[in-house]
């Protein structure tokens, strides 16, 4: 019963999947939490940065007046009336000719409007007095009240990776809870009766799963959450069942394998007897064509292919704007940049082709070079790929020198747009 089936675009493809994107609810975590979570709200500043005037050294503040005659060879001395250490507040006010001996971080005391470094004076009578030689600036050597934040400014907007600098923000502002995104959680099967486990010996006919893993990685690197139900052999029944759990469990499902056309794939069974609908079932790409997209009730069911490289270039294509867009990114697509091809790639493809590639830099001028072997079910190529060349399908090959658009794949930033496939 194998109906022939009828590819769609690749650029219809991934809109396909993403009518049905949906955004997370919120999660409040502890703040030793929050790490590789995604802000759920913008985070503003309710008071400013720093809170007071500080001295940036270690130094004494002083009344920038006092120094308006100094010059290298006219000092002055100035009484040292008090000590501030950070953390201290001086109930002293610099008067005219004083001076108050300041630490980094300490508050400026009143009346001082600026702050000579320690090394630029020099201390006499046991640091009873200071001697200065040069004219200050009013506000020279001040750190001011907000200059680094202002008071009721958003420092981060919803969607925000918590990367460490915005931990630090979180810090800051004493978010002891901090609001972000819940993760989708993704239930994760494959299916395949030759499949073994990491921890088995090899037999014949039989090779490890390395999918599962794989996959387990990508979502968690798009920023999902693995519930992983464990391989499955190709039985209808059985794979059936488990989905039906797996979608009441989860937000979404991944499959691996069996979606092509062979006797034992079952996948497109299963989406009928749940009466999940197909969304598509062929897609004019390589690798990846046999990848299929269903839904139930709202939840989407991602058929990936068996083979390691498509399964994961479907991930990738696929997957990953759903996860990026549940947790609130507003740029949820695969960020694509310009690259020069270092290498002939002179095979010629009726489709569009997402070939596996390792950017260089050289001199300012992006490179890409395919790795391995291009085909659909090398495993090999993928450890080193941080990019996707899009090498469009038509009758020519690719010559050292074009250039070509690339999909990023470590990147976190992502882009607004769907990149375009351009002849
Ligand atoms: P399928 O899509 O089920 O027809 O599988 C296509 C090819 O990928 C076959 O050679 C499978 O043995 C292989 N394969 C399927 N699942 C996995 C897996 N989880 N890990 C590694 N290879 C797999
Ligand atoms: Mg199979």
């Amino acid at each position: 019963m194998s109906e022939k089936r009828k590819p769609i675009s690749v650029h219809q493809a991934v809109e396909t999947v993403m009518k049905w994107k949906q955004r997370g609810i919120k999660n409040e975590v502890n703040f030793s939490e929050c790490d590789d979570g995604y802000l759920f709200n913008p985070i503003y500043a309710d008071h400013p940065v720093p809170p007071f005037d500080r001295s940036p050294y270690d130094g004494f503040a002083i009344r920038s007046q006092d120094t308006e005659i100094l010059s290298s060879n006219n000092s002055l001395d100035f009484k040292v009336i008090d000590e501030i250490p950070a953390g201290n507040i001086s109930n002293k006010s610099v008067g005219k000719n004083q001076a108050a001996k300041i630490m980094t971080g300490g508050a400026i005391p009143e009346g001082a409007d600026a702050v000579i470094m320690k090394e630029l004076v020099i201390e006499k009578e046991d640091g009873k007095f200071i001697s200065i030689k040069r004219r200050l600036k009013p506000g020279e050597n001040i750190s001011f009240k907000g200059e680094d934040v202002k008071e009721g400014t958003e420092i981060v907007s919803k969607g925000t990776y918590i990367n460490p600098g915005v931990k630090a923000l979180l810090a800051t502002f004493g978010y002891s809870k901090v609001p972000l995104v819940k993760k989708p959680i993704i239930g994760l099967i494959a299916t395949g009766s030759e499949l073994l486990n990491v921890d088995e010996p090899l037999k014949p006919g039989k090779i490890r799963n390395s999918n599962s893993h794989m996959v387990s990685s990508q979502i968690k690197r798009s920023g999902g959450i693995v519930n992983y139900y464990g391989q499955i052999g190709d039985d209808l029944e059985d794979l059936s069942e488990l989905i039906q759990k797996a979608l009441y469990e989860c937000d979404f499902i991944i499959t691996t394998g069996g979606v092509s056309v062979g006797d034992y794939d079952h996948l497109p069974g299963v989406y009928r007897s749940i009466n999940a609908q197909e969304l598509f079932n062929k897609v004019a790409m390589r690798p990846g064509s046999v990848t299929t997209v269903a839904e139930r009730e709202g939840k989407l069911l991602f058929g990936l292919s068996g083979n390691p490289s498509a399964c994961y270039v479907g991930f990738e294509l696929f997957v990953r704007p759903i996860i990026r867009y549940w947790n609130y990114s507003d740029s949820p697509y695969v960020r694509c940049v310009k690259a020069i091809l270092n290498k002939d790639f002179p095979k010629a493809n009726p489709f569009t082709r997402f070939v596996r590639g390792e950017l260089q830099y050289n001199s300012g001028r992006v490179l890409i070079e395919p790795i391995g072997l291009d085909k659909s079910n090398v495993v090999s190529s993928l450890a080193k790929s941080d990019a996707l060349m899009i090498l469009p399908g038509g009758t020519r090959g690719f010559k050292q020198g074009d250039m070509v658009d690339a999909l990023l794949l470590e990147d976190r930033k992502g882009s607004e747009e769907m990149w375009e496939i351009r002849k």
